[in-house]
């Protein structure tokens, strides 16, 4: 008789994702959640960390793969339950293979991308939190497909455990981005339970350090507030690519709810509380906030906070009126900051060719007919 899942797993933190064929994902649920599943079975607690320690710890990709798990169980547990719900469709590479976007099918159909980039001295997930994005950045081609879902739990620690397979041998390190498609902190709660299965203590974690992962948002203060008081060890980054409201709010509409007064003070709660520096994006867009002027507004403007700011050279995303700066209004721009700020890096985003560069994600990668 087949396994009836409980209605409890569906849980707060997005996990346990139900698929079309009626099963429940096991990625993304909390530990005590499989836990009761497994005292549910008839089984005793200690086969749920067991399972965990499959999922985050070993990348079991299927049930059948956990050995030590006796035969009849393993059997039961797949009839009401299943690993991962990601499906892939798609995959752009760098000839190099130091960029990877990968377009997972989600169990409704859409597609939503993650990216695996690889340099000489680390290796970076970027994780997508929403399929399309309700914000309408205007430089931002998730921002073209408009408001579509969260994510759930499983979903996001599925596509890290996914590009963590890629790793070359013996590498176990690596980074999370959260910034792929879709706005993180809309999705908080799922985002945080992803994150704890990635930073969780191994057998029953992967063991990542929080300090790897980073978080962007544009500026959902309430979220960077709660962020900050519920102690997580995060690094943040903030998409601010304006330093006057008047610009920022056409940029990012989302800054007519959350001004600059109100998204600075949030940042610096958050310094405050994490002791970490953040980090400030800023997309360079030729003749929209790339003069000088616009560098002197930005130095003003985190001139009180810890911070990095990241200059980031406009990426294409189709037809429209934003054009890459040149090379040299580049170089003004990021050389009136280095004196004003502790931290500027111009970063080239990797894998701009595929259109896996920041901004770039759009889910549209075609999916292959079945
Ligand atoms: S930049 Fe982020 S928040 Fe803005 S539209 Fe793109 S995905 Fe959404």
């Amino acid at each position: 008789m087949p396994v009836k899942p409980e209605p409890i797993i569906l849980s707060q933190n997005g996990g346990g994702h139900e698929s079309p064929d009626g099963r429940v994902d096991l990625l993304g649920l909390p530990l005590g959640t499989l836990e009761r599943i497994l005292i549910g079975l008839g089984e005793k607690p200690y086969r749920g960390r067991q399972i965990a320690e499959w999922l985050y710890a070993r990348g079991a990709r299927d049930i059948a793969a956990m050995t030590n798990l006796p035969h009849a169980l393993r059997s039961k547990l797949a009839e009401g339950y299943r690993v991962g719900s990601l499906r892939e469709v798609a995959r752009r590479e760098t000839p190099d293979r130091r960029t990877r976007k990968v377009g997972l099918a989600i169990p409704e159909g859409g597609i939503v991308e993650a990216v695996y980039m690889a340099t000489s001295r680390r290796y970076t997930f970027c994780l997508s939190s929403q399929h399309g994005c309700g914000f309408a950045c205007r430089f931002c081609a998730t921002g073209r497909m408009g408001r579509g879902r969260n994510l759930s739990a499983g979903e996001i620690v599925e596509q890290a455990l996914r590009l963590r397979r890629e790793l070359p041998p013996g590498v176990t390190e690596f980074n999370v981005v959260m910034m792929g498609m879709g706005e993180p902190l809309e999705n908080y709660d799922a985002v945080m339970g992803a994150l704890g299965h990635l930073t969780g203590a191994p057998p029953t974690g992967a063991g990542l350090p929080p300090k790897r992962i980073t978080i962007s948002t544009v500026g959902l203060v309430p979220q960077i507030m709660r962020l900050a008081d519920e102690g997580h060890r995060y690094r943040l980054a903030i998409s601010l690519h304006a330093a006057s409201d008047e610009l920022r709010s056409k940029l990012m509409p989302v800054n007519r709810t959350f001004p600059l007064s109100a998204l600075i003070k949030a940042v610096e709660h958050h310094v405050q509380r994490t002791g970490r520096r953040v980090t400030f994006e800023y997309i360079l867009i030729e003749e929209i906030n790339d003069n000088v002027r616009d560098a002197a507004k930005l130095a003003r403007l985190v001139a009180q906070i810890p911070c990095k700011i990241n200059v980031i050279p406009y990426n294409p995303i189709g037809p429209g009126r934003f054009r890459r700066p040149s090379e040299e209004r580049i170089r003004r721009f990021s050389e009136y900051l280095v004196p004003r700020v502790a931290a500027v890096t111009v970063r080239y985003s990797q894998g701009v060719d595929i259109g896996a560069a920041c901004g770039q994600l759009a889910g549209a990668v075609e999916e292959p007919p079945r």
